[in-house]
């Protein structure tokens, strides 16, 4: 998308204007095309659309929707994407992508450090249908490097992990990657869409659940895919179309009119995030504080190269363990114990008792889910009601 001068736009403005298709209505506000079914004219037109579909027509919500398919020209226009596919949430996009692509006896190296369901489809269903699946101390640059063997078909990771903020560098993992031709799939969440240098970076493919700072206000779930025009249209349309995975027309219009304030939202929200977690550096009450762009982050250099901002999310280990971060969660009173991210709503989770509680006891100390660890989602709220909220509750820990 460019402008009159035919100099490209810069994100925000894409964020707000790229993918519009208006109908002959000429809507201002993106319409919500709410139909899964599309009718023909006559006979012959159903046969011509379903022979070879034009970039403006539709046969079923499954394989796409005007609505849906704004949205997707939109985050493929921000990401810098050549394509994007919409899916049904962000574990739609993962699974999907890694399972459209992968067949038994393939090999594929993940980082250790992942968000629960990614873990599961990576340790538990992949194996299930024959794929070699090594996962690896995604921070360990000579770990990769032993793990990315020759006949590699895919490397996966979170850019940031869920929930402990493990920093994995794209470019150096991408290059050892690209050296065995194996194609990168990042889940980019932490990082969120805003000002996004994954495909910069050298990453093949970027997934974002799009229920985190896409819709940024807690409503729907979604999730997408992004990547080159033959990776989207050819290997992960076919398989999403067929196997269900499709997104809802009304959660792409909820998630197109999130992405018009996306930036705005996203910048304070990470601002506050880093304020409070430098406030929080040195409290009695906290053994650590994690967050990409504090010096004290252990991978602070890699964060700052490749993170424009620091992402909306930070961590706290309280002192006292499980009972001490009870005692803390149930006395706030801003702050919400939930376990979405990203959302308006300023929220906590205690991962070790909720979103990673499935995990073995081992497995979580393995990814520094231990019982004094909080999770921190900055919400919209203003900051110093967060941070007198967060001081009044830590006393009691
Ligand atoms: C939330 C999340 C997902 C899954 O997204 P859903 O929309 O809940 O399916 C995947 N990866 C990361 C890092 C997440 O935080």
């Amino acid at each position: 998308m460019k402008d009159s001068t035919d100099r490209p736009l810069h994100p925000r403005t894409r964020a707000v204007h790229a993918g519009t298709r208006r109908s002959q209505y000429g809507e201002l506000s993106e319409a919500l095309f709410l139909t899964q079914g599309f009718a023909y004219p006559d006979s012959a037109s159903a046969e011509a659309r379903f022979e070879s579909l034009g970039d403006d027509e539709f046969i079923y919500a499954r394989y796409g929707n005007p609505t849906v398919a704004m949205f997707e020209g939109r985050m493929a226009a921000l990401e810098g994407a050549e394509d994007a596919f919409a899916t049904a949430s962000g574990m739609a996009a993962v699974s999907g992508a890694l399972l459209s692509m992968l067949s038994a006896g393939d090999r594929i190296v993940g980082a250790r450090a992942l968000f629960g369901s990614c873990l599961y489809v990576l340790e538990d269903v992949l194996p299930r249908f024959g794929v070699e699946v090594e996962l690896v101390d995604g921070t360990d640059p000579a770990a990769w490097e032993r793990a990315i063997t020759p006949g590699t078909k895919a490397v996966f990771f979170e850019s940031v992990s869920n929930p402990g903020l493990e920093v994995v560098d794209i470019k150096a993992v991408s290059a050892l990657a690209h050296a065995v031709g194996a194609t990168v799939v990042v889940d980019n969440v932490f990082a969120t869409p805003v000002d996004s240098r994954a495909l910069d970076l050298g990453a093949d493919v970027v997934i974002y659940s799009t229920t985190k700072h896409v819709d940024g206000q807690g409503r729907c779930l979604g999730g997408v895919i992004l990547g080159t025009r033959e990776f989207v249209r050819k290997t992960a349309e076919p398989f999403l179309k067929h196997t269900g995975g499709a997104m809802s027309p009304f959660n792409a219009w909820v998630m197109l009119k999130g992405l018009e304030h996306m930036h705005l939202r996203v910048g304070a929200q990470a601002e506050t995030a880093l304020t409070l977690a430098r406030d929080l550096e040195g409290h009695p009450a906290v053994a650590r504080v994690l967050h990409p762009h504090l010096p004290s982050h252990p991978q602070h250099d890699v964060a700052r190269r490749q993170m424009a901002i620091g992402g909306t999310v930070f961590c706290i280990e309280v002192r006292g363990g499980k009972d001490a971060c009870f005692r803390v969660l149930d006395a706030l009173r801003v702050w919400t114990i939930s376990n979405n991210l990203g959302d308006a709503k300023s929220i906590v989770t205690h991962p070790a008792t909720t979103t990673h509680q499935r995990l073995p006891e081992a497995t979580k100390a393995a990814l520094g889910i231990t019982p004094g660890l909080v999770r921190l989602s900055a919400g919209l709220e203003d900051a110093g009601d967060l941070r007198a909220d967060l001081m009044a509750a830590l006393a009691t820990a």
